[in-house]
């Protein structure tokens, strides 16, 4: 008895995983032992870098106070933006709950830093769906475009390498900011390591060396040991509901950067003249702080999830990006399930691991700013956090889910279990079925 209870695989038949999907699970996970390790001493090296800016910082206990009204001299909100600054290694940073979202914090950034008549150039092909309407590729009342920025792309290269002669001969005298979007979003393209980005702001710095280089870090932080602040970007902006936010975060974006690029952003944010100056806390200074200082391991976690969702969905013979042993550079796992039954079985698998709204089963909405109708598995503690395990497919082909995050390793394993499970529940045929 005392046995049957103990035994973990037990608990697994119990939350509904079959032997047979866990047997294949931990084969799987069991190849994977060094590649953890590695993980785990990245998570290591960034939790240092965490814990000294904080002490650099001399963050103290007086800075979780609960700020209200205009916030005016908010000890707790400067000293998290001096920790972010230092952390990240630029001479400012915007950290703020008034950052509604990681779309808000690029918007604030790039309004706050372009002028009519200016150009804005994407060296790495199409940004994020959001992006789109704040830039203007599709019409949308406020966008940059409305205010007389124009938008030029260069795309990747087919095998995704930098289009060197293209960007050259798109950079021009009105160009004034680039941006480079780190991870792949929802596209299939591989995303960028922190060298590649790096090697890309050098060669336009050469084109043009005044050039604002701004990189939209979503889902990077903490998976290198270095972020685009340490190969040249003069901003890198992000959302406090993925990677920095450790989980703890409810609400919230980061700039940090160079200290004229983040002042000016700033302005945009609340208005001329006032900038950082206000801003009230509202008490979250706490979550802010320690969510931080949670974020390397929380990071490590989602990216064994990540990594071990690859290995399970290229051994059944699936499309995976990135495949099963290549580096990561963010925490997003690209499935091909190339059906829209499996793409939403995949992802009522995620939802019915999740310790929130288990019970619940997503269904495909058309979502604000997404232009194809989206399903999305989230039993989270945040609403839509995606550094909480998540899965995300738009309904269109190559019906491709998009999988990220996990607070624990042991909850993304479980998700992935159980999606596996309800693939195999609903009778989807497993292209590679005889490894299973
Ligand atoms: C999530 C994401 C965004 C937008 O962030 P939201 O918080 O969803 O508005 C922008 N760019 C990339 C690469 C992202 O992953």
């Amino acid at each position: 008895m005392e046995n049957e209870k103990m035994s973990l695989e037990n608990m697994y038949r119990e939350l509904g995983i079959s032997q047979k999907v866990l047997n294949f699970g931990l084969k799987i996970e069991e190849e994977l032992k060094e590649r953890f390790a590695s993980i785990d001493e990245t998570a290591e090296y960034n939790q240092m870098k965490v814990i000294k800016a904080m002490q650099k910082a001399r963050v103290s206990d007086i800075h979780f106070a609960a700020t209200t009204g205009y916030g005016y001299n908010d000890l707790g909100r400067d000293v998290l933006e001096e920790v972010y600054a230092r952390t990240f290694h630029g001479e400012a940073a915007l950290v703020r709950p008034q950052l509604m979202s990681g779309t808000h914090a690029l918007h604030v950034a790039l309004s706050g830093n372009l002028r009519p008549g200016d150009e804005l150039l994407s060296p790495v092909g199409k940004p994020y769906d959001t992006l789109e309407e704040v830039i203007g590729i599709r019409d949308s009342a406020g966008s940059l475009k409305e205010y007389g920025i124009e938008y030029r792309q260069v795309d990747l290269l087919s095998e995704g390498s930098f289009d060197y002669e293209g960007i050259k001969q798109a950079v021009n005298e009105r160009t004034k900011l680039v941006t480079i979007q780190r991870s792949k979003g929802y596209a299939t393209r591989p995303t960028l390591s922190v060298r590649q980005i790096g090697e890309l702001i050098s060669f336009v710095k050469t084109l043009k060396p005044d050039v604002i280089c701004m990189v939209d870090n979503c889902y990077g932080e903490f998976v290198e040991r270095i972020e685009p602040t340490d190969v040249g970007a003069d901003m890198i902006v992000g959302s406090l509901i993925k990677n920095p936010g450790g989980g703890l975060a409810p609400i919230g974006g980061y700039l940090v950067g160079r200290k004229d690029c983040i002042e000016r952003a700033s302005y945009r944010l609340s208005a001329p003249g006032l900038g950082k100056e206000v801003g009230a806390s509202l008490g979250l200074n706490q979550s802010f702080f320690q969510g931080l200082f949670l974020a390397p391991t929380v990071v490590a976690g989602a990216l064994k999830g990540a990594i071990f969702a690859a290995n399970v969905y290229e051994h059944l013979g699936y499309p995976v990006v990135p495949d099963g042993k290549e580096a990561r550079h963010d925490i997003i796992q690209a499935v091909t399930l190339g059906s829209p039954e499996a793409v939403i079985a995949f992802c009522q698998g995620i939802q019915a691991a999740a310790p929130v709204d288990s019970f619940v089963t997503p269904e495909p909405w058309d979502m604000p700013g997404y232009d194809a109708p989206v399903v999305m598995a989230a039993g989270a503690f945040v609403q839509g956090s995606s550094i909480e395990l998540s899965a995300d497919a738009p309904i269109k082909e190559p019906y491709a889910v998009f999988f990220q995050g996990g607070l624990t390793w042991y909850h993304a394993k479980l998700g992935i279990l159980m999606s596996l499970q309800k693939l195999t529940d609903k009778g989807i045929s497993l292209p590679n079925v005889n490894f299973f």
